[in-house]
């Protein structure tokens, strides 16, 4: 596996010099284009890893499966998706129109930034900073990694410059999806954002999920297996952004990727893949990262369908 692992990150560097790295939350420049790393936990506990896995970058929107299932352990499915819907859009993550023009104002999906925005305004806590201990509490558990914390930098850059998600987020206010405080969400959400990570954690997080919610390293079960199937089919419609529809065509796993330069992937009942590589394309997903991702699916006949 290691070989074939390493050959892989070979055959796809390449594609980094094809992207580029996050720009518009300024601290993301600093990500190196040319990393490209994997790492594969598998449900009997075996992990494997190539090229630069150990790279440290943020969870960026991968941190939206994991307020999702907080959100309907907290409120039950229904009342989540009575504010937020399960369809895909085939607009960018961070679109406004289709926040105004489509769904009677509720959010397509929990996978785009309005969705997640107002999933976060679910989550039960007294104040923000408890809302926020509870992601980060649930993040370090189905890891196994107790030291996952948030990069300061890229929180107070990404709360500096976050006007794009303060409009979606006031708009959901005046619709009524959000009926909390504004700026107490948001800042609950740049820091579920902000937490730092590498491709280690997020396949552990992907290994949780192919094993039905259980952490396979421990065999605790965490949530039930009906939330799992529920996330794991939200990955698969919405989790790419707008190239969602193509990855389940060439990859067929459900997946979640950030613009941090992850992307987590889940194999059922077989491995969690967490992928590193900040070069971006054109729809905020790791260029290289892709490649990695399909090449694996082929090798090892991973997809769904
Ligand atoms: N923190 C990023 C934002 O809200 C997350 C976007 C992403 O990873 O897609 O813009």
């Amino acid at each position: 596996m290691e070989k074939l692992l390493d050959n892989i990150i070979q055959t796809n560097r390449k594609y980094v010099e094809e992207g580029e790295v996050a720009s518009y939350i300024p601290e993301l420049k600093k990500g190196n284009k040319n990393d490209l790393g994997v790492y594969v936990t598998t449900l009997n506990g075996e992990e494997f890893s190539a090229g630069d896995y150990e790279t440290r970058f943020t969870i960026q929107s991968i941190s939206k499966v994991i307020s999702l299932i907080i959100a309907i352990m907290d409120n039950g499915e229904d009342y989540v998706f009575s504010k937020v819907g399960v369809e895909h859009t085939a607009d960018a993550f961070n679109s406004i129109t289709n926040l105004e023009t489509k769904n009677l104002h509720r959010p397509s999906n929990p996978m785009i930034n309005a969705g997640a925005i107002a999933i976060v305004s679910l989550i039960k806590g007294r104040e923000p900073d408890e809302v926020f201990e509870r992601i980060l509490n649930f993040t370090r558990k189905i890891t196994g990694n107790d030291n996952i914390n948030i990069n300061r930098e890229a929180y107070i850059s990404e709360k500096a410059t976050g006007d794009r998600n303060r409009s979606l987020a006031y708009f959901m206010k005046s619709t009524g999806v959000i009926t909390n405080d504004v700026e107490k969400v948001l800042d609950v959400y740049f820091k579920q954002c902000s937490m730092e990570v590498t491709c280690k954690d997020i396949s552990r997080i992907g290994a949780f999920l192919a094993n039905d919610g259980v952490i396979p390293l421990t065999g605790e079960k965490v949530i039930p297996r009906e939330t799992a199937r529920i996330v794991k089919a939200i990955m698969t419609t919405c989790g790419m952004y707008d190239a969602s529809g193509e990855f389940a065509v060439n990859i067929g796993m459900p997946a979640k990727s950030g613009v941090g330069g992850g992307i987590m992937a889940v194999a059922p009942e077989k491995m969690g893949i967490g992928v590193v590589g900040p070069s971006l394309d054109k729809k905020g997903n790791s260029i290289a990262g892709i490649k990695v991702l399909a090449d694996l699916s082929k090798e090892l006949e991973l997809s769904i369908f």
